[in-house]
Order: structure tokens, then sequence, then C-alpha cells
């Protein structure tokens, strides 16, 4: 009742009812973010609610005509698409660079794209190095690159957040792939060396871990769609996640609500992670 009181209170003396609630609910009003891989998926749907937040966003990505089709959805005003493929360091600097030109300036880098080996085994006889270094390519370079531009016009303004989308192959073997596997485990490394390298200039660094989300990604990787796995996607009891339960942890990383967090890994499976087997 006390804060509910207070609320009401500085809503009548100081802005009125209306502009307190939406200055509380968008949590990212006034934000510029760029989202590699926000033509799809959990970047999609990341970029749409960063931008219901009140966030400028520019989608980083190489699908041109999705990320197109987004930004057409989300309003000129709102967001705008650069082709950026995270493998190229001057593709990941324009990106930057536009973010730069075309909003002033950039507090949020949500380094999200990545991709998985087609081959669903985790045998190690079957490894194939080609492949191994394209999935490490986009996974783990591209978000080292993406750490380091954003840094690179961050570390001046003595602000900003860095997300990293990892997974819970980060914590786990077993779930994926080898090149998978090993990438999203070096992200967390990437992400606990970059938040103590930027803490001193007011830059935090996170990742978020998902478990399997139905995304163009789950559904190629596990060769089936939710509707006819229901138990490969589920995490406790039949539970599902979707995009938005990746993109609320994103906007949580994002936004001033997290201003203390830093090098932390945010897992969202749903309690996946932490169940024994004996138990489910
Ligand atoms: P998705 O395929 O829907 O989206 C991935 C996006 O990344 C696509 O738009 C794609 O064009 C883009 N991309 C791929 N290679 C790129 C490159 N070289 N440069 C720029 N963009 C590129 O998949 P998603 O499930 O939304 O995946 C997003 C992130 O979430 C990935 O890092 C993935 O590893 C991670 N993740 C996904 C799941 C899941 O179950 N879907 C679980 C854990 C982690």
């Amino acid at each position: 009742a006390d804060i509910q009181d207070e609320l009401a209170h500085s809503a009548h003396s100081k802005m009125g009812s209306s502009s307190l609630l939406s200055a509380v609910a968008r949590r990212l009003e006034g934000k510029v973010a760029v989202i590699t891989g926000g033509a799809s998926g959990i970047g999609e749907c990341t970029a749409k609610l960063f931008c219901k937040h009140g966030a400028k966003v520019l989608i980083a990505d190489i699908q041109d005509e999705l990320a197109h089709s987004v930004c057409k959805f989300l309003g000129p005003t709102s967001a705008s698409f650069v082709h950026c493929d995270v493998t190229d360091e001057s593709d990941v600097r324009n990106a930057v660079d536009t973010a730069i030109t075309k909003y002033g300036k950039l507090d949020i880098m949500f380094n999200n794209a990545g991709i998985v080996e087609t081959s669903n085994t985790v045998n190690i006889v079957d490894f194939d190095k080609a492949e191994f270094e394209k999935v490490i390519g986009v996974n783990l370079t591209g978000s080292i690159l993406g750490t380091k531009h954003a840094a690179r016009v961050m570390v001046p303004a003595r602000c900003g957040s860095i997300i990293i989308t990892a997974s819970v192959a980060s914590i786990m073997g077993g779930t994926s792939p080898h090149a998978y596997t090993c990438s999203k485990h070096a992200l967390v490394g990437l992400t606990r060396n970059t938040a103590v390298d930027l803490g001193r200039f007011g830059i935090r660094v996170n990742c978020v871990s998902p478990y399997v989300v139905p995304t163009p990604l789950s559904k190629g990787f596990l060769g089936v769609d939710k509707d006819d796995a229901i138990d490969v996607y589920s995490n406790l009891k039949g539970a599902v996640l979707e995009p938005e339960d990746i993109a609320e942890a994103a906007l949580y990383l994002g936004s001033n609500d997290s201003k203390y967090v830093s090098g932390h890994n945010l897992v969202v499976d749903g309690g996946f992670t932490i169940v024994n087997p004996a138990f489910s």
C-alpha cells in the first residue's frame, strides 16, 4: 500500500498518472541497442520487446529480407537494419558505427547471432574441423568482435550493457555437438573477462543461457517442430520456453534494473539444469 500511495502521490504532484506509468513500464526509454541475429527467433523477439520499452533498435543480421520485414513491423522511428556478418570485423565495426550515426550513441549491444552444427551428434569420431571452425566463428568470434566494437564506443561514454546469448550448453555437456558446446562455454569466459576489463568504465557484460526455445535454429538442430516433440522442448512438467522468456531476460540485463549485475550467466531453463533425473 505504501508504494502505491507514493506512486499515486508523485503521479499527481509531478507528472500525471499516465506519464508516470509509462515511465515505469518503458524500461529502455531513450536507449539505443544493436541486436545481432535480430531477424529471427530470440533476436527478433528481443528487438520487438526492446522497442516496446522505448529503445531504438538496429538489427544486424545476414538475412536482409527477414530483417527488413521485422523493421517494417516495428516502424522506421523505432528500428532499422544493417547487413552484418558477425564473422567479418568490418561489418561489425560498421554496425556499431551505423548505430552511432543514426541514433547518436550505443547503450546495449546484444551479441545474439548463433548457429549450430548440422549434425546433432556428440560423437567425437564424427568431428568435422571445417564445421567446428564455422560454428566457433559465428558464436564465439562474432561475439568477441561485437563486444570489442561496442566497447570502442561505450568506453568513452563510460556506460553500457553488453549481453551475449550463450545456452545451457555453456554449463552442461552432452546437450549439443562439440563446436556449439565449446563456443557456449567459451562465451561465459568472454563474459567474465570483459566484465572485469570493462567494469572500471561503467560497462556491464552478462550472458543469458536458454534451454531449448522453439526457433528456426532449434527446429533445424532437433529436426522436429515443437508440436511434434513437446517432450524434447519441455523443461519441467511440460513447460516450454518461448523466445519472449529470453527477450525478458535480455530486457532485464539491458535495463538499469540490473545496474549491479555484471559477469553473470543468467540461466533461463525452467529448472532443466538443476534437476536430478532421478527425481524428475
Ligand atoms: P534463429 O536461427 O532463429 O536466429 C539466429 C539469427 O542469427 C538468424 O537471424 C541468423 O540469420 C543470424 N545469424 C546467423 N549467422 C549469422 C552471422 N554470421 N552474422 C549475423 N547474423 C547471423 O535462432 P535462435 O534460436 O533465435 O538463436 C539465437 C541465439 O540463441 C543463438 O546464439 C543460439 O545459439 C542461442 N540459443 C538458442 C536456443 C534455442 O533453443 N533456440 C537455445 C540456447 C541458445
